[in-house]
């Protein structure tokens, strides 16, 4: 297996058809917060091949439907490159935009409220087409009347209204719509999510029938996993505005590469209730993409976190209550006024906290903490005591610094610009399946030994 490190997503050789590069998009508030800008993309590129289905999964507010929007260009990107058959669609403004767009179109999540309750059918599927002008009125009519017949509805329901319909049918009223303006890509956002379990599977395979009759190009977002199983041919695993992991649906499903992705696969119940495959617990809450962490995006809630060589064998609960300590000091460096909440949530319990010496109670009161951590955690509260959380951070850094963190290896520091470091794309199957791990890299790897010591 070759693990070198590679550019995300490069498959040469394919009929590519969306290439993304180094794309951004964060969103600028003012206010109480100024100018630090929400990074809700922040820095992915990925290909789509001609005629595949790429599934874009991932927890909620982890960039996902923000990617899929500015793909077609409802958002603005802050940076970077979407080529569609080669050209920059992100330089497109005026007629070049209003014409591209036909092409690429977008089926939304809740069928309820996508569909103008009064408008009839009729009218809510020829809109595009009125609206770009296309053909003459009668043209446009039998054309609504056979996108009817090709989403599975009935001609004489041109005159009906929206609310005469069930939920999949709303489905399909909003796929034929999609559809009116002969698109060659869609983005296809959460479609079935809000339907009954029966009705997602007729919408599924309605889906698939429509990519193999007009040869259409999907990116498919979703939160169900099993339904991305079915229906993808690779998958994309979004976290915090990255990219995580990327590759053949099945591949990536079966023997998962990166740690995050193997944590939100653990979350799926194990058919296989012999299987010893490692499990691991997704603990907490994504953080606020206001402030990522400076390194790996992961690295707060990692369970394999690259540490320094002298807390290897540190008991596991005392070095998951030393990165909490470090989330809650982050937290409370920044919002004063909103701390309990977020302690209470990085701690998955109600707020209730008074004080470092609660906080600390919390993390550390069950466990053995050896007596050299114990003498830095002493340390860190004096300064908190004194309200200098920033020193605190920094002894913390200095102490337990880890690559994860964007921390050069025990120096505290980063790298020789000081510029954080982050993980790189590592190719970990021959299929081209890529990873963004230090964990790949040969000086990180960790013996599954050691894991198993720390996970059980
Ligand atoms: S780089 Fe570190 S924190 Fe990020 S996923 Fe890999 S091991 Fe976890």
């Amino acid at each position: 297996m070759s693990q070198e490190t590679v550019t995300p997503d490069e498959r040469p050789g394919r009929d590519t058809m969306v290439e993304v590069r180094n794309l951004k998009t964060y969103y600028e508030q003012g206010g109480l917060f100024g100018g630090t800008p929400v990074k809700a993309v922040d820095g992915v590129s990925f290909d789509i091949e001609r005629g595949e289905t790429l599934g874009l999964v991932g927890e909620s507010g982890c960039g996902k439907t923000t990617l899929g929007r500015t793909l077609l260009q409802l958002e603005e990107a802050t940076a970077g490159e979407i080529r569609f058959d080669g050209v920059d669609v992100t330089t497109l403004s005026g007629e070049e935009l209003y014409e591209w767009r036909q092409n690429a179109q977008m089926v939304f999540q809740d069928p309820e409220s996508s569909l103008n309750d009064r408008m009839t059918i009729g009218e809510i599927i020829r809109e595009p087409l009125d609206v770009h002008d296309w053909k003459t009125a009668r043209e446009r009519k039998q054309k609504v009347r056979d996108l009817l017949d090709t989403v599975g509805l009935k001609r004489e329901h041109y005159y009906r209204y929206p609310h005469q319909f069930s939920g999949g049918q709303r489905q399909r009223i909003g796929i034929a719509r999609t559809l009116a303006l002969e698109p060659d890509f869609i983005v296809l956002d959460e479609p079935v999510s809000a339907l009954d379990v029966s009705v997602q599977a007729e919408i599924i395979n309605l889906l698939e029938d429509l990519q193999d009759e007009f040869g259409l190009t999907y990116l498919f977002i979703a939160h169900d996993l099993s339904v991305v199983r079915h229906i993808c041919d690779r998958v994309a695993v979004m976290y915090l505005g990255h990219i995580m992991e990327i590759g053949p649906t099945e591949e990536l499903f079966s023997d998962p590469a990166n740690p995050y992705t193997q944590s939100l696969l653990s979350a799926i119940p194990e058919p296989d209730p012999t299987s010893t495959k490692q499990r691991f617990t997704l603990r907490g809450t994504p953080p606020n993409p206001r402030y990522p962490p400076e390194g790996c995006p992961f690295a707060t809630r990692c369970p394999v976190r690259i540490r320094p060589p002298e807390y290897e064998h540190l008991d596991e609960e005392v070095w998951e209550g030393i990165g909490t300590l470090r989330e809650v000091l982050r937290e409370r460096e920044r919002a004063e006024r909103t701390v309990r909440e977020r302690i209470g949530e990085l701690l998955g319990r109600e707020s209730r906290f008074k004080s470092l010496d609660e906080t600390y109670d919390e993390l550390f009161g069950d466990v053995a903490v050896p007596e050299d951590v114990q003498s830095v955690l002493d340390d860190v509260a004096d300064l908190v005591e004194n309200d200098d959380e920033a020193a605190a951070l920094a002894l913390l850094a200095e102490e337990f610094a880890s690559v994860c963190d964007g921390h050069a290896d025990g120096s505290g520091g980063f790298d020789e610009d000081d510029e954080p470091i982050q993980p790189e794309y590592h190719s970990v199957s021959v299929s081209g399946r890529k990873s963004f791990c230090h964990r790949h890299a040969e000086a990180y790897r960790e013996p599954d030994d050691v894991l198993d010591e720390r996970h059980g």
